[in-house]
């Protein structure tokens, strides 16, 4: 294994993984660290942050694949970048080792500092066919994919004529009833009522959305009454919800069963499963030598620095969905720890790249502490349900909770650049209207071009007529008819018989 000699040779922080932390961490610590000597170095195996709350919205075609998206490249300029995931790492002698994006070979990498960002990913379950046919919503790539698939689906449906293949091409299933599911499902809905709108050999009645939720009740960011809402709003709209039930077997049709005591529930076919039931930190964090605690995540201190039994590991720091730092508000998890949220990633990015410069100069440092602003929820165009926590708690529903939604997550897109072009898109679809257009063969863009460039199979040669057949007889005008291979009819019927 190499140390890769284009690496900067400064003392280094280094920031695994660009999402929410690492991003926010690089961008407050780049041009000071630069200015001290060092060099602020993020990995990420992706060349952007994903806005992961907007996922949704790209699912349902409300926003712009890469508008949701911010680049390392054009706003880390003082950061070292590299495209890698971080695969393991030896705190103790204060290396990483790097896997590569372009599969090239693994490089160690020393540092000084370390930032552990790497967030979190789907948690599943070991369903059987799962895997096979579901998808999650955790990047960019998924909700691009979901969005062509409803699309394509209806599309395909609408010249299926047997009944059952058709009632299968639009059946909707998302798994999880927490903020993805309910977001993810309502934008996929809000799209499908707008393509069939617009397709007149399918009826609306035909297409079937179906969320299955394990627990008794949807959005635990939400009070019990708004999510009793929510539930009867998605009714009203159609989308069959059912609580209390759990994906059981995925290979073939789609079996469900009540909870708790397993008994079967519905079974039928859907050709789109989508899988929004939780996330897990991400297991790299295993492949190091830092303290976990039972649910996989790093042990911090409410300043953020990583701490276990033995006390504080000096120079390493964690933050966002892979770290179980202390609620000091006391409304966190069950375990007193923050609730994994886009929320408490920004504010302890922020947090923790202040602690980290003061503790460069011995200065003392702060702890985390951030009271929750509250849930805003969109459910598709001028529908959504928000709990926001300023003065006292507001309850909001319908379109005024819509509007908070756009408004809160507009602002809270990170840059300037980003915010502008979102935005912008929401204001082109208000006077334009919603963009159903289907994108297809983005799984094999070079199809057309392979079936273009390969040179056409030549005709077989047809086998000799016996002279005199009728076969011999030329066609009048033929070029080249005189020299023309002779075609015995009799075996002309054996070929294509075979
Ligand atoms: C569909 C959806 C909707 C959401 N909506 C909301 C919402 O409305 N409000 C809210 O507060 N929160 C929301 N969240 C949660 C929020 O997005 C996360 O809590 C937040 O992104 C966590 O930030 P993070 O930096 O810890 O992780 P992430 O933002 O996930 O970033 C982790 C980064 O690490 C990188 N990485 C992974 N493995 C490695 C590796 N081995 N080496 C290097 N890099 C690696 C990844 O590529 C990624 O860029 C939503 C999440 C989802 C999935």
């Amino acid at each position: 294994m190499a140390t890769t000699p284009e690496l900067q040779d400064r003392p280094r922080v280094l920031v695994v993984g660009g999402g929410y932390v690492g991003l926010y961490v690089a961008l407050k610590l780049q041009k000071k660290i630069a200015n001290a000597g060092g060099i602020v170095t993020l990995v990420d195996p992706l060349p952007y942050m994903t806005y992961q709350p907007f996922l949704p919205e790209v699912a349902g075609g409300n926003i712009e694949a890469r508008h949701a998206v911010v680049s390392h490249r054009q706003h880390l300029k003082q950061t070292e970048l590299i495209q890698g995931r971080v695969t393991s790492i030896d705190h103790a002698n204060r290396t990483a080792v790097v896997a590569p994006a372009d599969g090239g070979e693994n490089f160690e990498i020393p540092y000084f500092d370390v930032v552990m960002a790497a967030g979190a990913i789907t948690r599943t379950f070991p369903i059987k066919g799962l895997a096979d046919k579901g998808i999650g919503l955790k990047t960019i790539e998924e909700a691009v994919a979901l969005r062509n698939k409803v699309l394509e689906r209806i599309e395909a449906a609408s010249t299926i004529t047997d009944p059952a293949a058709r009632a299968k091409a639009l059946t909707f299933v998302v798994v999880g009833g927490g903020f993805a599911g309910i977001e993810c499902i309502t934008e996929m809905e809000d799209l499908a009522r707008a393509a069939v709108k617009n397709n007149p050999r399918i009826s609306q009645e035909e297409v079937r959305f179906v969320l299955v939720e394990a627990m008794g009740r949807i959005m635990p960011e939400v009070t019990a009454k708004q999510a009793e809402w929510v539930v009867e709003h998605l009714r009203s709209r159609g989308i069959e919800v059912l609580l209390n039930t759990s994906l059981d077997n995925a290979e073939g049709s789609i079996k469900l069963i009540n909870l708790p005591d397993k008994t079967p529930a519905q079974d039928f076919e859907a050709d789109t499963l989508v899988w929004t039931a939780g996330v897990q930190a991400n297991p790299m964090v295993r492949s190091t030598d830092f303290p976990l605690e039972p649910r996989g995540r790093i042990r911090t201190l409410p300043d953020l620095r990583i701490a276990g039994d033995e006390g504080i590991v000096e120079n390493a720091w964690a933050a966002g969905d892979l770290a179980a730092v202390p609620d000091l508000t006391g409304s966190g998890l069950p375990d007193g720890t923050c609730v994994p949220n886009a929320q408490h990633a920004l504010r302890q990015a922020k947090r923790l790249a202040k602690n980290l410069w003061a503790s460069r100069w011995d200065k003392p440092l702060k702890d985390y502490k951030h009271k929750n602003l509250g849930a805003v929820a969109g459910f598709g165009e001028w529908k959504g349900v928000a709990n926001i926590n300023l003065v006292g708690s507001i309850g909001l529903k319908g379109p005024l909770a819509w509007l908070a939604h756009r408004g809160y997550h507009g602002m809270a897109m990170p840059t300037f650049e980003r915010k502008f072009r979102v935005i912008f898109n929401w204001i082109i679809s208000f006077f334009a209207g919603r963009d159903t257009t289907l994108l297809i063969d983005l799984d094999n863009p070079r199809g057309a071009f392979v079936a273009a460039a390969s040179p056409a199979p030549k005709p077989a040669a047809a086998p000799a007529a016996p002279a005199g057949s009728p076969a011999d007889a030329p066609t009048p005008g033929a070029p080249g008819t005189a020299e023309k291979t002779k075609v015995d009819p009799k075996q002309s019927v054996t070929a294509d018989a075979k």
